[in-house]
């Protein structure tokens, strides 16, 4: 008996596990897969997403593995400076192939002690008052308290759960690839920079070692059901470039769309859903993978309140009441973005526009915070503007605020030296500095790293313990 069963060892299942085993939860991983993705692809973690990795302790082994970007330039590819005053400590993109995301965070998962079982797929499960039962292609059944489909964008468990997909198919398809290239860089360079000022959706760009990464449009090439072949990349980089630049010998090729879906629900009894398999959008701004981590996170520390027993009434329902709204905001910019891409005149004319606001630094802000995410600000009903805001990792006595986060408990950061976390001092840490670089008193911050309360008197402190954090302890 597992406390929970996560379907898929993905960013986002990774992630979630970890964040379980920090309050010991037991927590099995199954994944279809036999081996890790043997193709890179280069997927850019946005600033929310370094802080949870600095929260966790995990940013400097993902930092040796990356290249750090500004962090502008990347809605709808529209070339811009990063905007200035961003409110972070990891103020840019860390562009990382995504099967070393994956291997770290699993590695991560494991060292706090999830088991991780691959080549096991799961086909269905049963779910009654106590529990889940989840079975495996090969006939096994496993018994655990909760399961959460973490299974990407083709989920089976939330095909089995019945929750509803609604959105729209593709219609734009892309293809995508690895290979070498035929003439200097030089020469591919100059063709780039022409090409680039009317088609957005195309691309080759130096992956080291004389490799490509290639993306072009697939429109009337081959069937969507077959696998793209290179002479697909071949025919559609001469027809806009009027050249194929000599590509051969390719490490991969695959196709993506631009279908956009969200799930109807993210709970349903003890069964969750999380990442790809609650929403897809188009790739454009880089969010998916971003999105499902940050699903994790918020996931993680409820569903461990739920299995350890001390999860208040409504705790982990606010996982649907949070990340809904943040997955819907995210497929609406990818639409957005993706309308900007068109060639078409009118697209074309709101593009140029934008453009020219963009150089107001507040419009490159607002859409720079939109895609990195540290615009978010959960709804906890009324208060000052921080709170239901993620905090900065802000400078305080012991060093940073998120080195004290690495446990995945609570924090009171006190700055009145006069507060207490009283009977919550299993699930919540306290730090008494007069110094800390804050504008307000106090805050409690979740282990999520959200705001969950700003004051200074003691009895409305403990509503707010008990309303985030359950009962005190005896
Ligand atoms: C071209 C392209 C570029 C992208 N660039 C970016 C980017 O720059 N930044 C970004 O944030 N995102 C990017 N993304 C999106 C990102 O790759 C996904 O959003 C991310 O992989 C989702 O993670 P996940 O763990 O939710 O799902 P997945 O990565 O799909 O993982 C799901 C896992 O579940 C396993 N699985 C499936 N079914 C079962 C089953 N029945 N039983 C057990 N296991 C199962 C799968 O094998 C897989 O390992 C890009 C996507 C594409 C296509």
């Amino acid at each position: 008996m597992f406390d929970v069963i996560i379907a898929g060892c993905g960013p986002t299942g990774a992630m979630l596990a970890a964040e379980l085993r920090l309050h010991d939860v037991r927590v099995l991983v199954l994944e279809k897969e036999t081996e890790p993705a043997s193709f890179v692809r280069i997927v850019g973690l946005h600033i929310r997403s370094l802080e949870l990795m600095a929260m966790r302790g995990l940013l400097d082994r993902i930092l040796q593995h990356g290249r750090q970007r500004p962090a502008g330039g990347f809605f709808a590819a529209i070339a811009k400076p990063a905007p200035k005053g961003l409110d972070s400590a990891y103020a840019y993109l860390l562009g990382v192939p995504q099967p070393v995301i994956e291997h770290l965070l699993a590695e991560h998962a494991i060292e706090l002690g999830a088991q991780v079982r691959r080549g096991c797929a799961v086909t269905g499960f049963e779910q009654d008052d106590e529990g889940v039962t989840v079975e495996l292609a090969d006939g096994e059944q496993l018994r655990s308290r909760y399961l959460v489909g973490c299974d990407g964008g083709r989920s089976t468990v939330r095909k089995r759960l019945g929750v509803g997909f609604p959105g729209e198919p593709s219609r734009t398809d892309t293809l995508m690839g690895e290979m070498e290239v035929g003439v200097p860089q030089e020469e591919i360079a100059a063709r780039m920079t022409e090409i680039r000022e009317t088609h957005q959706r195309f691309w080759l760009r130096p992956f080291g070692e004389g490799v490509y990464s290639v993306v072009v449009p697939a429109a009337g090439v081959s069937d969507r059901s077959e696998p793209p072949t290179l002479e697909d990349f071949k025919q559609q980089l001469r027809a806009i470039a009027g050249t194929d630049f000599g590509v051969h010998s390719p490490r991969w090729l695959s196709r993506f769309g631009d279908a956009t879906r969200l799930a109807e629900r993210y709970r349903v009894g003890r069964v969750l859903l999380a990442g790809d398999a609650a929403h897809i959008h188009p790739p454009i701004g880089g969010q998916g993978l971003n999105l499902g981590v940050q699903d994790a996170f918020n996931l993680g520390w409820k569903l461990a309140a739920q299995v350890r027993g001390w999860a208040p009434e409504a705790l982990l329902d606010t996982y649907q009441a949070e990340r809904h709204p943040v997955a819907e905001d995210v497929l609406d910019n990818t639409r957005a973005q993706m309308e900007l891409l068109s060639t078409e005149p009118g697209p074309q004319a709101v593009r140029r526009l934008l453009t020219e606001l963009m150089d107001f630094d507040e419009v490159n802000h607002y859409l720079i915070e939109k895609i990195t995410a540290i615009g978010i600000r959960y709804d906890f009903g009324e208060g000052p503007d921080l709170l239901g805001r993620r905090l900065r990792d802000i400078d305080v006595k012991q060093g940073h605020l998120y080195g004290l986060l690495h446990r995945g408990r609570g924090l009171l950061l006190d700055r009145t030296e006069r507060l207490t976390v009283g009977g919550w001092s299993d699930r919540v840490d306290y730090l008494a500095d007069p110094t800390a670089e804050l504008d307000v008193s106090c805050v409690l911050l979740r282990p999520d790293g959200h705001v969950a309360w700003i004051g200074d008197d003691q009895e409305d402190l403990d509503d707010h313990l008990s309303r985030w954090f359950g009962k005190p302890a005896d």
